[in-house]
């Protein structure tokens, strides 16, 4: 799945590639890429239609081209899933094998395609919270903001998390408390702070909290500015977790390698169908989990 970092690029491409421009004609080449759109790819179309797309938006990992003109009080979303592509491309470039969307503009210019091997993502138009400047969809206004949007208050996140009666990279991974940091980035959050994913939530201090979202907020600006090198490229894409962050990683990926900071081989634990990477010594599994 694509982490933030990798969604804001796309969303940065979108926005410097098509907002602004009216959309003349839409393909659906795949029914199963229209397959959110409640009332199927002939619906799609017509909402699209002549419509003029906006600046596009991101809350987490959810994208979104808010829509004007005809589509006023609708947004296009993006759901890039495992695979899902947005590729801006000069008309004359071949149709790539695994295309199941092209959006034609007024202007004659690049076309907006959508690429998805797996087809596990998807676009569909959806319409916009009311009087929401950045109109966002209806299905994704529960959704927290990210540590990276400047919308994002600190302390009542902290406040938040305190009060919650869970685990810590639970929280972490909760949408509705905080958006955008996956299992790469939340493994890597815990290591700088020095916190075992199982500690309960309630245990944390204020400070504790607080250097948490810290470090959660560095790691993604730190991926951000790794995967920014190509926002102005024509190829607006994503390739999962694959890739250019994976170096600077601490703890994510690094089983039986030395803690960087105690030198402590670091551990992979089976953790909620997926894993997580922690330092035994730095990261003491709570007293409550170790009987004690
Ligand atoms: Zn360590």
């Amino acid at each position: 799945m694509p982490e933030l970092p990798e969604v804001e690029v796309v969303r940065r491409g979108l926005a410097n590639w098509v907002a602004g421009r009216t959309v003349a004609d839409v393909q659906v080449l795949h029914p199963r890429a229209v397959r959110r759109q409640p009332a199927g790819a002939a619906d799609f179309t017509a909402r699209l239609t002549g419509t003029t797309l906006g600046t596009a938006q991101r809350r987490g990992k959810y994208l979104w081209v808010p829509l004007s003109g005809t589509g006023a009080g609708f947004s296009l979303i993006g759901h890039l899933g495992m695979s899902g592509q947005l590729l801006v491309q000069d008309p004359a470039v071949p149709d790539e094998t695994h295309l199941r969307v092209r959006l034609r503009f007024a202007d004659g210019g690049r076309e907006l395609r959508f690429v998805d091997q797996r087809t596990f993502g998807g676009l569909a138009v959806e319409e916009a919270e009311e009087g929401d400047p950045e109109g966002t969809p209806v299905s994704i206004a529960h959704i927290a903001r990210d540590p990276l949007d400047q919308r994002f208050d600190d302390g009542t996140f902290v406040a938040a998390l305190r009060a919650k009666r869970t685990t810590v990279k639970r929280a972490l991974l909760d949408q509705t408390l905080i958006s955008g940091v996956g299992n790469i980035y939340a493994d890597e959050a815990l290591w700088r702070a020095k916190l075992h994913y199982d500690r309960p939530t309630a245990t944390l201090t204020r400070p504790q909290a607080a250097a948490l979202l810290a470090h959660a907020r560095d790691v993604m600006t730190a991926a951000l500015a790794v995967g920014g090198t190509s926002f102005d490229s024509l190829y607006v894409n994503v390739n999962g977790e694959s890739g250019y962050f994976s170096r600077d990683l601490d703890a994510y990926g690094r089983e039986h390698e030395p803690c960087r900071r105690c030198g402590t081989a670091i551990r992979r634990a089976a953790w909620m169908n997926r894993s997580s990477y922690f330092c035994p010594r730095c990261q003491r599994v709570p007293r409550d989990r170790s009987g004690g």
